[in-house]
């Protein structure tokens, strides 16, 4: 049994469905509608107009703000609108619409200008966090001077349940993956490069250990929700613990997920944008995969390519069911985050979907926390707007696991809850 973390729960993989399943190319839709907002920071401005006619891998919008990424075309085609759209999170973003022509060269694409800095090429590119953050690599390849590097960490643990993207990252681009980490290492000057792997995937470890020479250590950790948690990564790799208020760069460890570090690779190397993914479209539809589908491919689109819904959906996630976000319309786009796409029946969904009881105190909730917070006094404040009580039970440093939904008993909406509150918060001016 490989390291972990104190806490957590274990949660049913659901993986079986496309685990071993290779990634397949999902075909261009008639339409991509690509949101401005695909990173944490300043939204981008448009740089394209109705009517200009693309290329694929041609930057459509940026700003000049430091915490921000570009977005890209994916296809070949021409501007028919610039407008609003629903994310995958739930938040309203301009988007530019562009139909791709008809007859589309996917392997080729216009590179991102040559720079001397190689961090300028991954902002360039507009590479962000994957593993559904969306925070600009650039940035985090960047930690303010007063932290010393000295490891970095890729986080190959996927522990959200029914996702096997990364997975599948790891068994089959295994070389980008080990480039993206050196250049990770090389960029940041940290001396020690650690690719942890959930234990439940012995083939994904085998894969990177073939490609790993002797700079890069392959770490089987225990399988355990959160795992793949950046500050539970950072225990259970380097034994040290994200000082509160900090950021994870304080302990010298740096956590980048595998489709980020693959991204870096052929960002620097290729000069590639970043302009698809692999999502995991799973549960309850008829032909579950593993798509790489272009950025601003819509999910029912996706979702239709892989063969459509059951007629018994209750509800279906961008994103796993732990951390995603329950979709109200599938007419939203596919994001550089967009990990997943996850559909369930009615009796599947997770706990805080459904009819919710009071909290009859039972103490499962704090004993899941991996950060030991009170969940349920958190959840209680937020249900009655006292943002100073949620404030009072640290709601800020919540990192949305889920864990305590999961195991609540009443099935209160506790992850919810605690967003509500985080949101208000910060709304009003508050910081962990
Ligand atoms: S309070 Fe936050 S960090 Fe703790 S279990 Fe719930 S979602 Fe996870
Ligand atoms: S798990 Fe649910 S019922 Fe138990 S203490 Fe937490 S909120 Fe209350």
């Amino acid at each position: 049994m490989g390291p972990s973390f104190k806490g957590g729960v274990a949660t049913p993989h659901h993986k079986k469905a496309t685990e071993h399943l290779a990634i397949e190319r999902a075909p261009v839709p008639e339409r991509l509608v690509i949101p401005m907002s695909q990173h944490l920071g300043a939204p981008c401005e448009p740089l394209v107009a109705k009517g200009d006619r693309v290329e694929r891998g041609q930057l459509v919008g940026d700003v000049e703000a430091f915490i921000s990424a570009p977005v890209h075309s994916a296809v070949a085609g021409t501007v028919v609108e610039i407008t609003d759209t629903l994310t995958p999170a739930g938040s309203r973003s301009r988007a530019v619409v562009i139909e791709p022509n008809e007859s589309q060269e996917l392997e080729r694409f216009v590179a991102v200008p040559e720079e001397e800095d190689r961090v300028a090429r991954v902002r360039a590119a507009g590479v962000v966090g994957m593993g559904g953050a969306m925070f600009p690599s650039s940035v985090k390849l960047k930690p303010p001077r007063e932290f010393t590097l000295e490891t970095v960490i890729v986080n190959g643990c996927e522990c959200e349940p029914f996702l096997t993207c990364d997975h599948r990252t790891m068994v089959e681009l295994p070389e980008r993956v080990t480039a993206g980490a050196r250049l990770v290492a090389d960029i940041t000057g940290a001396s020690r490069v650690v690719i942890g792997v959930e234990d439940n995937k012995p083939d994904a470890v085998e894969a990177l250990r073939t490609q790993a020479g002797s700079d890069i250590e392959v770490m089987a950790l225990k399988t355990k929700y959160p795992q793949g948690a950046e500050k539970q990564l950072i225990m259970a790799v380097a034994g040290k613990e994200v000082p509160k208020g900090q950021l994870p760069a304080a302990t010298g460890a740096l956590v980048h997920n595998v489709g980020t570090v693959a991204a870096i690779a052929d960002a620097v190397e290729r000069g590639r944008p970043l302009i698809e993914r692999v999502v995991t479209v799973t549960g309850a539809v008829r032909r579950p995969g593993n798509y790489l589908a272009v950025v601003g491919t819509s999910i029912a689109d996706l979702v239709e390519h892989a063969g459509g819904l059951h007629d018994d959906v209750e509800v279906v996630f961008a994103g796993g069911p732990m951390t995603g976000f329950a979709l109200a319309s599938l007419d939203v786009p596919v994001v550089k985050g967009t990990s997943g796409v996850v559909a369930l029946r009615a009796g599947e969904t997770r706990p805080e979907v459904g009819e919710d009881q009071p909290c009859i105190r039972c103490g499962r909730c704090p004993e899941a926390c991996p950060i030991f917070l009170q969940p349920f006094a958190i959840a209680s404040h937020a249900d009655a707007d006292d943002w100073d009580g949620a404030h009072h039970y640290h709601a800020l440093d919540c990192i949305e696991c889920g864990a305590c939904s999961f195991v609540c008993p009443t099935r209160r909406p506790l992850l919810q809850l605690i967003r509500v509150a985080k949101h208000a918060l910060l709304d009003r001016g508050e910081r962990p």
